[in-house]
This record gives structure tokens, sequence and C-alpha cells, in this order.
């Protein structure tokens, strides 16, 4: 057991051996030094996209790269889903780049149905430069089947590209970017990855950089071509975050190296058990519980109001997440997710069953 007391769905609890990594001295981004830590960084980070094409690293946070994404890949058209507040935020950013986007939406709590998007791409058909997904919605703890609704893109419009918000999965959930064959896959560093918030990760298909070359004004700092260039000779763009790709270099050895991905997504979903079994007394999942997620759940308490829980929480020194958007008033959340064990988890929900009872 370790001594986090922190449940907010991200930033997560950072262990303090990570913390230490980010006090190292600086050294340049155009030299053998940052070539051999993002080598290293690289040779991690694929595996956890499970992908063989590229994978780069920005100096931003997971918004930054969800930008980043439609700048690259989207000149007309693109077709947001959207289950919760994150989700939405997709189609506010291409409305915002000029784009003209549609949604498929489904009520907070459910899942994206691969019907649905199968029957909206039939009646657009090379409609779209791109369909945004969201592999775990935060806002409501509901985790898409983002291989299901790939392969209805891939089936109903090959020439649309997808992209997906791994922020709050990966390192969490398993990810799998080739197998599903997708085309951009973003996440921030905050949540599953247990790191500081400042860096965010993306793994970009062949067929994304092909379409970043027909696309002339990308800008500057997000060009996924500029990219692929640095990372080819082993640095990136600009002047990275170095404190952060040291962490990142050590946690992605311990991720892959060490504890193996299929550990960590058990103790995920061992976590998720744990919070949701104990809590099912007292309150109500607010997710479908086909869909729930193994790094964020969502609660409706039955007998008290979710303000008073996470005070009478704080008191007894943890803290948990607030609802978000449209469930901010109705629910509370537990993040679950990163670097704190399932003995956290249980030593919190010793405390949070007899607050809620
Ligand atoms: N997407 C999801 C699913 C999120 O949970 C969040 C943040 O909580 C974001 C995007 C935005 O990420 P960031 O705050 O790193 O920009």
């Amino acid at each position: 057991m370790s001594d986090c007391k922190f449940f907010i769905p991200g930033p997560t609890w950072v262990r303090p051996e990570i913390l230490s990594e980010m006090t190292k001295p600086m050294i340049g981004h155009r030299g053998a030094e940052f070539r051999d830590l993002f080598t290293r960084i690289l040779a991690n980070l694929k595996p956890l996209f499970g992908t063989a094409q590229d994978a780069f690293v920005a100096t931003c946070s997971g918004t930054g790269l969800m930008e980043a994404a439609l700048i690259n890949t989207a000149s007309r058209r693109v077709l947001v889903t959207v289950c919760g507040a994150f989700s939405a935020r997709w189609f506010t950013i291409a409305q915002s780049l000029g784009l003209e986007a549609d949604k498929i939406e489904v009520p907070w709590g459910q899942a994206i149905d691969a019907e649905e998007l199968a029957d909206h791409l039939i009646s657009r058909r090379g409609h779209y430069d791109a369909v945004c997904i969201t592999h775990n919605e935060t806002s409501t703890g509901v985790t898409n089947d983002v291989a299901a609704l790939t392969r209805t893109v891939r089936d109903e419009s090959p020439d649309t590209l997808v992209l997906v918000d791994a922020v709050s999965s990966l390192g969490g959930i398993d990810v799998r970017f080739d197998e599903w064959g997708l085309d951009v896959c973003l996440a921030s560093v905050q949540k599953g990855l247990a790191l500081p918030p400042g860096i965010a990760v993306a793994a970009v298909s062949a067929q994304a950089l092909a379409r970043a070359t027909k696309i002339p004004y990308r800008g500057a700092y997000f060009d996924f071509l500029a990219f692929k260039k640095h990372a080819d000779d082993g640095s990136v763009p600009s002047t990275p975050s170095i404190p952060h790709f040291y962490a990142l270099a050590r946690q992605l050895d311990d991720i892959v190296q060490k504890e193996t991905l299929e550990a960590r997504f058990r103790r995920h979903r061992a976590m998720r058990d744990a919070a949701i079994v104990r809590t099912a007394p007292f309150a109500t999942l607010a997710a479908d519980r086909e869909h729930a997620s193994n790094t964020v759940s969502a609660f409706k308490p039955l007998h008290k109001t979710p303000d008073e829980i996470r005070a009478e929480m704080k008191t007894r020194g943890f803290t948990l997440g607030g609802g978000y958007g449209e469930w901010k008033e109705s629910t509370f959340r537990i993040g679950h997710m990163g670097d704190m064990t399932l003995a956290d988890v249980n030593a919190m929900l010793d405390v949070l069953t007899e607050v809620l009872s």
C-alpha cells in the first residue's frame, strides 16, 4: 500500500520516485543525451499504444493534441461521437478551427452505438475527413468500444480517418492502435500514466501523416510532419519540458517492463470492481454497467449530496472528484487509475462506505 489519498480522475497521485526524476539536471534537446532519453521513451511508448508506427511526445496538455489531431487530418468536415463533456470537446475544437462538424450523441452514461454510427456514415458516405472518438469518457465513467467503432468507420467510410482521445484510458485500459486501425490516438500523462500534468503523447498512423501532407496550413507548433522529422532524429520540434521527459522515461520503464501492461490493466479492473461493488448499497453507478470504465466511476449517492460526501471525505484525509458538466450537482467521481494500489482503493472505500451510509 502507498500513501495515496488522492482519488480524483486526474491529475492522479504521483509516486515520489517519479517526482524525483524531475529534479535531474537539464540537458539540451538537440544532443546525444536527449536522443538516448527519447529513444528509451519510444521503445516503451509504442508498445503501450500497441503500435509499430510513429509516436510523438508534445509539451502541452491532452487538449493540445486533440487540436493537433484535427489540424493535421481535417480540412472540411468531421463527425464527433458525443457521450459526455470530454467527447463534446472534440466538437468545440473542430468548430473553433472552422471545420464543419456534425455529431451523433447518446445520453450521458451510455456508450456510443456502432450501429448508429454505421447508419450515419452510410447516409453520408465519403463525407467526413475524420471521425472523433473518446475512448474513456471521464465525465461519466464510460468506456467506448473503440475497436468496434473503428471497424464501422473502416467498413462504411474507408477514407475517413479515426481520431481517438485516450486521455483517461492510456496506461489503465488496453489500447491497440495498429490492431484496431486507428489514425491518431492521444493522451495526457496526468491520468493513467500518473505523471504530473505538462506533456501529452500520441500515436500517428502512416495514413494520418500522408493526410497531413495534403493540408497546407497546419500551423507550426503542432505540425505532425515536423514531429515526424524530428522524432526520426531522436528529438522534438521545439524545446520540450525536459523534467517531464525524464519522468516519462522512468515511468514507462516501470509500466511496460516492471509491472507489465497485462498486470496493470488487471489491477485497474480490480480497483474498478472494488469501487462499484463496495459502494453499491449506498450509491448508484451513473454509467451503464456494461461499459463501466476501469479508470473512473461516477456515482449518484442515495442518502447524502455529493458535496456533503466529498467534504466529509476531505476531513477524513481523502480527496474524491466532483461531478462534471451536466452531472456536476448529482454525482461524485472516484478516479481509480495510475499508480495507486488495490489496497489504497480499499482503504479509501473503508472510509467512504462509512460516510455514504
Ligand atoms: N479528454 C478527456 C477524456 C479528459 O478526461 C480530459 C481531461 O480530463 C481531456 C480530454 C483534456 O485533457 P487535458 O486537460 O490534459 O487537456
